[in-house]
């Protein structure tokens, strides 16, 4: 990886976005009940899913426009067939200096010495319950110890540091919170807890289930007084922190007791070739029709910049608990 647009590209509202996020699929092979309904979703159909071509023709321009930072998520990105072929040209594209990817871990164990060889920098692993049998009943199925193995893989791999996404939901998950946290005291885990979006599966969500960002830190309270620590570039909008001694780091992300959106610096790419300026609005740019049709790179750039243009200045979820996504996390990339 070398060179990059220095610059990044400025939206509306002076915000520079440096950072692509690229949904390689919509299939997943766990059903997290949180995150999908239970009769799941229509997959969209192969032919209409951008080809790895594809993906890095549009990768390829937008780092010509600034972009310097790309995350693979799905969907369950490890489930695509070919993804450290993908990740491999991915790294040689001029200007991308940042590959990430964020997993469920699951098939992780047999993957990560290829994805590390292939250029990801860096690993995200979703996780909600370290007890296999409530593993099994959030994610429909899954197997912890393999998410389990997968994490020991990493590590082995030379992933630094691993972070692990948790997301706390009242009722569900919610009394995990300080062994999760305990968990950054022996591994050098940065452990992020995420507060519990109004997307994916609707019926399941509403406000009472939101654990906030202050009640996770006030459960964890028994581990001893957390020290801040700053936040590397990667970091996004995560307030980190650290246990006493600890080896990892503790994160909080707040998108709803904290309104980060002025530091948004990411677009999002679906599976399907939509760029969604965010995440929660259904505003979408179709790069993939025109492609097919033939469209040159700078109609690409210029799609990117009515992208851009549409990029709301906050997601507004405060004020629009109600509304209704068109698509499910999976179906974006989370
Ligand atoms: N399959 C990959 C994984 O599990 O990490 C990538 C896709 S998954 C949709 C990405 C992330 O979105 C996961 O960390 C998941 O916990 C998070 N997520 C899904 N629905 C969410 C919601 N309603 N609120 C907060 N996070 C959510």
């Amino acid at each position: 990886m070398k060179g990059g647009g220095l610059k990044g590209m400025l939206d509306r509202a002076n915000r520079r976005i440096r950072y692509l996020r690229i949904s390689i699929t919509d299939r997943c092979n766990l059903r997290c009940v949180y995150c999908m309904p239970e009769e799941g979703v229509p997959h969209i159909g192969h032919a209409e899913v951008l080809s790895y071509e594809e993906i890095l023709r549009i990768v390829r321009v937008m780092a010509g426009k600034g972009i310097t930072k790309v995350r693979l998520t799905g969907g369950e990105p490890l489930v695509r067939r070919g993804v450290a072929g993908l990740v491999r040209d991915m790294a040689a594209v001029d200007g991308i200096q940042d590959l990430s990817l964020t997993t469920n871990g699951v098939l992780l164990a047999s993957m990560a010495d290829e994805l590390r060889d292939a250029g990801v920098g860096r690993i995200n692993v979703s996780l909600d319950s370290l007890d296999p049998d409530r593993f099994r009943r959030i994610t429909r199925g899954g197997e912890l110890r393999a998410v389990l193995d997968g994490l020991d893989a990493a590590g082995e791999a030379g992933f630094s540091p691993i972070k692990l996404n948790v997301v706390p939901i009242r009722g569900l998950n919610d009394d995990e919170v300080e062994r999760f946290a305990a968990l950054t005291i022996d591994k050098p885990y940065h452990v992020r807890f995420i507060e519990f979006m109004p997307i994916g599966a609707r019926a399941m969500w509403d406000e009472s289930k939101v654990v906030s960002s202050a009640e996770v830190r006030e459960s964890m309270a028994g581990l001893g007084a957390l020290e801040a620590v700053e936040s590397g570039v990667d970091d996004g909008p995560a307030l980190l922190y650290r246990l006493p001694g600890a080896a990892g780091v503790i994160g909080f992300i707040s998108p709803l007791t904290d309104h980060f959106c002025g530091l948004c610096n990411r677009l999002r790419l679906t599976a399907d070739g939509r760029l969604r300026p965010c995440l929660f609005s259904d505003d979408e740019v179709d790069l993939k029709a025109p492609m097919r049709a033939g469209c040159t790179d700078e109609r690409i750039c210029a799609l990117v910049d009515a992208a851009l243009d549409s990029k709301p200045d906050g997601h507004g979820i405060a004020a629009g608990y109600k509304k209704k996504y068109k698509r499910t996390m999976s179906r974006i990339g989370g």
